[in-house]
């Protein structure tokens, strides 16, 4: 293989982002070649055996690992800052995955209410099937960390931002109440991107994306992966995603790899365009409530600031006038598409209450702070300006 563009000398993130983790085949291809294999063949069944021995480096078969599986894997862990990581089939594959490997019957999971609706099923209703016990909190309250953790506590888990509010957790601030009771962290990035904000090195153990997301953010694949230590991967990683199979698919790695070489052009311009659209939507003076966490305003920005080195490409907002004004501010946008997904070059908006969220209670809803009123919008890749003038239309016509 010839030599893998990260070799070169330490780059930074955009230069990784191109170059990390390629593994060039004999042919020298320039982009990255698509190993659409399901095993490997050996030379000799001595090779076969010493490379199952792990006294041969080499890949034995793809649900455990695959060359473009780990190109993929490694050019995250350049931009991560991660010892190891595994590639998993979407983003809830690595969530499920990331939990479970490391709890038995008996352990205890805290968990900050504020998260994607999947996360929660897989915290009290397959975990706890399990007979693992999990208690949900405000996470934006250290207090009730402390009050919720208690001797069987193994694991934290939390998203930031969260969906579809934008609340903030201090990620600094939880990982040591949690490793002073010996529990460790999980933290779901997806809403900050690994372009705005690194949860290994602000003290989480464990962090997880939904590279369907900002990762692909062209909409075309499913996929997510797992980041961590060496030590992490090894103990509790390692085995269980080889023998229960969430991997990630060759071709799905592929897309996810071509999505990475545009993903810090991607994120800094929709986050310029959130920046914008955010202000306009708060100086309209026809909006209950602006939430974006780059805005002053937002209730947790300093801690964002602390822990965060961009906005974000999502904005949360109310509008006065419950579901019927969401729906026709929605119905009315002409560019903005109406979907569930975020983080693509499209922009996206998305009503909670009657869609990501609606099998939570009203009760439930009401205490996250979802509203008949609030939509998540996610800013694409069009022209500020072309967003700007359909959102001002859309308003006009609530
Ligand atoms: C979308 C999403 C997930 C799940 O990812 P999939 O790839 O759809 O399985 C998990 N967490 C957050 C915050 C998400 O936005």
């Amino acid at each position: 293989m010839a030599k893998q563009g990260d070799e070169r000398r330490k780059v930074r993130p955009a230069t990784a982002m191109v170059h990390g983790g390629t593994a060039r085949s004999g042919f020298g291809e320039t982009s990255e070649a698509m190993f659409l294999t399901q095993g490997f063949v050996y030379e000799t069944s001595e090779a076969a055996e010493a490379r199952f021995k792990g006294e041969e480096p080499g890949f034995v078969y793809s649900r455990y690992s695959n060359p473009t599986t780990r190109m993929f894997e490694e050019r995250m862990m350049a931009l991560e800052g991660a010892e190891d990581a595994r590639g998993t089939a979407s983003g809830m594959a690595a969530v499920a995955a990331a939990l479970q490997c490391q709890v038995k019957a008996g352990d205890h999971i805290v968990a900050s209410r504020a998260m994607f609706g999947s996360c929660r099923y897989v915290i009290e209703t397959v975990l706890g099937r399990a007979g693992v016990a999990s208690t949900i909190i405000d996470g934006r309250n250290l207090d009730e960390w402390r009050a919720a953790i208690r001797p069987e506590t193994k694991v934290c888990f939390f998203e930031t931002p969260a969906n579809p509010t934008l609340e903030i957790v201090d990620i600094a601030a939880v990982a040591e109440i949690a490793h002073a009771a010996g529990a460790r962290v999980v933290v779901d990035n997806v809403f900050a991107t690994p372009m705005f904000q690194k949860p290994l090195q602000l003290g989480a153990d464990v962090v997880v994306y939904s590279a369907t997301k900002h990762i692909d953010g062209q909409g075309r694949c499913l996929g997510g992966i797992v980041l961590s230590s060496k030590d992490w991967i090894d103990e509790f990683f390692h085995d269980y995603h080889r023998h229960t199979g969430p991997s990630l698919s060759p071709f799905n790695a592929w897309t996810l790899l071509k999505g990475l070489e545009t993903l810090p052009l991607r994120v800094a311009q929709q986050t310029r365009t959130a920046a914008r659209i955010a202000d306009l939507l708060a100086e309209s003076g026809k909006v209950a409530k602006v939430l974006y966490p780059g805005r002053a305003d937002h209730p947790d920005a300093a801690i964002a600031k602390k822990q965060m080195t961009g906005g974000s490409t999502l904005i949360a907002l109310e509008l006065k006038g419950g579901k019927e004004a969401a729906f026709r501010f929605s119905n009315a946008l002409q560019i903005i598409l109406i979907s569930n997904n975020l983080g693509d070059a499209k922009s996206l908006i998305t009503h909670p209450a009657t869609t990501t969220h609606k099998n939570l209670s009203p009760e439930a809803r009401a205490e996250l702070g979802i509203g008949d009123g609030l939509l998540r919008l996610s800013l694409g890749l069009e022209d500020a300006d072309d967003l700007g003038e359909d959102i001002e239309a859309a308003l006009a016509a609530v």
